[in-house]
């Protein structure tokens, strides 16, 4: 058996030591004689498992009381509805900051719901760089105000978290739990899992208590953050095994040593790897360097035409995955957590190889 190098945006690479552990209780948790999927979710041994990984995502991101911890169904795109639907109100307004394809998307689908006001954009320099904050256009008494701190289609990642009166909503799908993160200054936090946490089918949403109960009397049961809440994420059967996978993933992070130590260890692989692209004369990125992601690298090539080629023959060198977005083109390489800082050495290596070879 082979595991080759993944570096697929999402689903995305999971840690060795997490596939090992669920491949060993498959057939039989914890002598149970049933495997994780086989379970009540109501059972003693379930709730255990949810419990815990609830437990070990808040230690992570010390995560206060005053937030609720939900594990959702529907993924990212089913909060680009749900934030509007949970948090805009009558009448409300909500404040969206434009950086790429999928704050994009956030704000098509909030329109469907309410009024939007895109308080700043980067689409004039194709979304290359973050609008300042001094130039964002706020609306006083928003709802909210809601932004995409790492774009993983464009690789372009917020160097701060905005400061702003309204509650602050972030779609941190793809760059939760890559360092530490201070939940106590927004409002909602939601991440599909697929990237950073686990695998996909599941979605967590940290949410501000006070901020439950908004949802307006046509919102559907399911899609209620407060039912959720209520219910512990169980108002009807949840994705029992991903957020048992999920659960995991938190155990390894601490293991690993936590945010302070994924931080350092995903500034170390991203560090080397734009060095590596600025210095080769051959690729190049185009984001403003303050704000390239540590999660998602894209890069192109000098000639366009040798795309193919680098891709065909990186998957032979078992280096997977590193086509760009279908709507962008070119390459990216997603290094999320579970991508080892051996798998960013040997896309170096082969990167400097291919110029070598056909530069
Ligand atoms: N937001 C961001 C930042 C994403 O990267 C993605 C998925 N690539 C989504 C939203 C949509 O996620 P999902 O497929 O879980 O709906």
């Amino acid at each position: 058996m082979t595991r080759r190098y993944n570096f697929c945006a999402g689903p995305a690479a999971l840690p060795d030591e997490v596939l090992k552990q669920a491949a060993s209780e498959m057939l039989d948790y914890n002598g149970r004689g049933l495997s994780v999927m086989e379970m009540s979710h109501r059972s003693k041994e379930y709730v255990a498992i949810a419990e815990t990984a609830e437990q070990d995502l808040r230690d992570l991101l010390d995560i206060s009381d005053d937030y609720a911890v939900l594990f959702l169904q529907g993924g990212a795109s089913q909060q680009f509805a749900m934030v509007p639907m949970n948090l805009m109100g009558e009448n409300g307004v909500a404040d969206y900051v434009n950086t790429g394809e999928w704050s994009s998307r956030g704000i098509k689908e909030a329109r469907r719901y309410g009024r939007v006001n895109v308080a700043a954009s980067t689409e004039d320099v194709r979304f290359t760089t973050v609008p300042a904050q001094d130039s964002w256009q706020l609306t006083p008494g928003a709802s909210y105000v809601h932004y995409t701190p790492n774009e993983t289609i464009g690789g372009l990642e917020y160097d701060f978290i905005p400061q702003v009166d309204a509650p602050l909503v972030a779609d941190y799908s793809s760059s939760i739990l890559s360092r530490p993160l201070d939940v106590s200054r927004f409002g909602l936090i939601y991440a599909g899992a697929q990237k950073n946490i686990g695998p996909a089918g599941i979605c967590v949403v940290i949410v501000r208590k006070d901020l439950l109960g908004r949802a307006g009397p046509h919102v559907p049961t399911m899609l209620d953050y407060k039912v959720q809440a209520d219910n512990g994420s169980m108002y009807n059967t949840p994705p029992t095994y991903a957020w048992y996978l999920s659960g995991l993933v938190f155990k390894w992070l601490k293991q690993q040593g936590g945010m302070p130590a994924m931080e350092a260890l995903n500034l170390r692989k991203a560090g080397k790897l734009y060095d590596y692209i600025d210095g080769s004369g051959f690729y190049s990125n185009p984001v403003e360097k303050r704000y390239r992601s540590i999660m998602n690298v894209p890069f192109v090539l000098a000639d366009a035409a040798l795309d193919k080629t680098f891709l065909a023959e990186a998957d032979q060198a078992g280096l997977l995955n590193l086509a760009g977005h279908r709507s962008v083109g070119g390459m990216r390489a997603s290094i999320y957590n579970a991508v080892p800082e051996a798998a960013v050495d040997a896309l170096i290596a082969f990167m400097k190889d291919f110029v070598q070879r056909h530069g």
